[in-house]
């Protein structure tokens, strides 16, 4: 049975597609932006296409950006002889948050994952080799992958890449819970996570 209009049905579905919303949640958002004042709305509906249009992946460090290069790249005052590499942007801004980190970043955008079949070749893992061919600058490279299987197992993947290029790489303590995303740890976490990093 058919308890709202195909257009509320619609919103609920689309809502519902997102991550961490669950039926119940996607109800409630539906409802709620139906008694929004139409240019309320309208405010979102332009913010999400916006985005969708203007946002990339920066040329150096593939995080999302509205520039070609990103602002942390771009910022002379960033210590560009140590890249930290992170599973996503949101691990970036994490990190960002903590206002304690002066490199830059290397945004793979996944972890390799035998059992969803996600290889080397499905993240950024070349345009980070090509990076450290291309830049004799980079003194050090700072693995931050998570400390899940997917993270550690994408760790030393790059370890024994990078290893023969003589540059320094290291890996974030693991004072991180196992399987915890680093978004959400609370920014002590991190900055110990940071300065007990070890060599690979
Ligand atoms: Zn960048």
């Amino acid at each position: 049975m058919d308890l709202y209009s195909g257009y509320i049905n619609k919103l609920i579905d689309e809502l519902a597609g997102l991550p961490g919303i669950g039926s119940k949640s996607a109800q409630r958002l539906a409802f709620h932006l139906i008694n929004l004042p139409e240019p309320r709305v309208r405010r979102l509906a332009d913010a999400l296409i916006q985005a969708k249009q203007n946002v990339r992946y920066c040329k150096e460090c593939f995080t999302l950006t509205d520039r070609d290069i990103c602002p942390i790249c771009q910022n002379p005052q960033r210590d560009h002889t140590t890249i930290m590499v992170v599973e996503n942007t949101r691990d970036l801004a994490a990190y960002e948050k903590t206002g304690k980190y002066k490199g830059v970043y290397h945004v793979l955008h996944g972890a390799i994952s035998p059992m969803l079949g996600i290889g080397p070749h499905d993240i950024r893992l070349k345009e980070l080799m090509e990076r450290l061919s291309q830049n004799r600058e980079i003194q050090e490279v700072i693995i931050a992958t998570n400390s899940s299987l997917e993270g550690e197992t994408t760790a030393m993947y790059i370890s024994k890449l990078i290893k023969p290029t003589g540059i320094r790489v290291t890996r974030i303590a693991s004072g991180v819970p196992v399987g915890g995303d680093l978004e959400y740890i609370d920014e002590v976490t991190l900055l110990r996570a940071l300065e007990g990093r070890v060599e690979l």
